[in-house]
């Protein structure tokens, strides 16, 4: 047999677009209803096992369980990342304006081939949105990133997106020597 790949994946962006609830979703398939879930969970990382073009893969998945409330996020959280996700809410303008400057700090962190993947979560809140598809899609294209849009809630979205960025991940070896 052959050892699995370790990927490690990061999920950051402003609080309560809905990090914590994507990953669940991920790993779990399973929905938090509104009022559990804002007490973040503790979460701070999920090992989540699969395969991706015949690889197997070990991924883990890192949230910041609410540290970005207390702007304590440090390059420890970073270290070693193949995969950043950055997210914000399609129903929440600002969570969006916040993006280039969670991108600039990921860019002091993380090496420049690491692979960037931006996602618009909540689009079960179709009613209320403020930020269109193609204004997501066109940042993600000028940040050089991969682009989906998702919902934690409902699930639409969300294991293409993190197989998406799994698949890029894989495809780029050089990222994952060294570890
Ligand atoms: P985090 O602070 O970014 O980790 O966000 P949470 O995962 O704690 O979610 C914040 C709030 O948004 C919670 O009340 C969630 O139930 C809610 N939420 C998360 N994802 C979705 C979604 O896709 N749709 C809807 N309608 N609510 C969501």
């Amino acid at each position: 047999t052959t050892q699995p790949l370790n990927v490690k994946l990061l999920l950051i962006g402003n609080s309560s677009v809905g990090k914590s609830s994507l990953l669940l979703r991920f790993s779990d398939e399973q929905w938090v209803p509104e009022d559990e879930a804002s007490a973040t969970i503790g979460v701070d990382f999920r090992v989540h096992k699969m395969d991706v073009d015949g690889k197997k893969v070990k991924l883990s998945i890192w949230d910041t369980a609410g540290q970005e409330r207390f702007r304590t996020i440090t390059s420890s959280y970073y270290r070693g990342a193949h995969g950043v996700i950055l997210v914000y809410d399609v129903a929440n303008r600002e969570s969006f304006d916040a993006l280039p400057k969670w991108y600039s700090e990921l860019e002091t962190y993380v090496s420049p081939k690491v692979v960037k993947m931006v996602v618009g979560n909540k689009v079960d809140k179709e009613y209320s949105r403020q930020v269109t598809y193609s204004e997501g899609q066109h940042f993600a294209t000028r940040m050089n990133s991969l682009f989906f849009e998702a919902s934690a809630k409902t699930a639409v979205g969300v294991e293409d997106a993190f197989k998406q960025l799994v698949r890029q991940v894989v495809a780029e070896p050089e990222l994952l020597t060294g570890d």
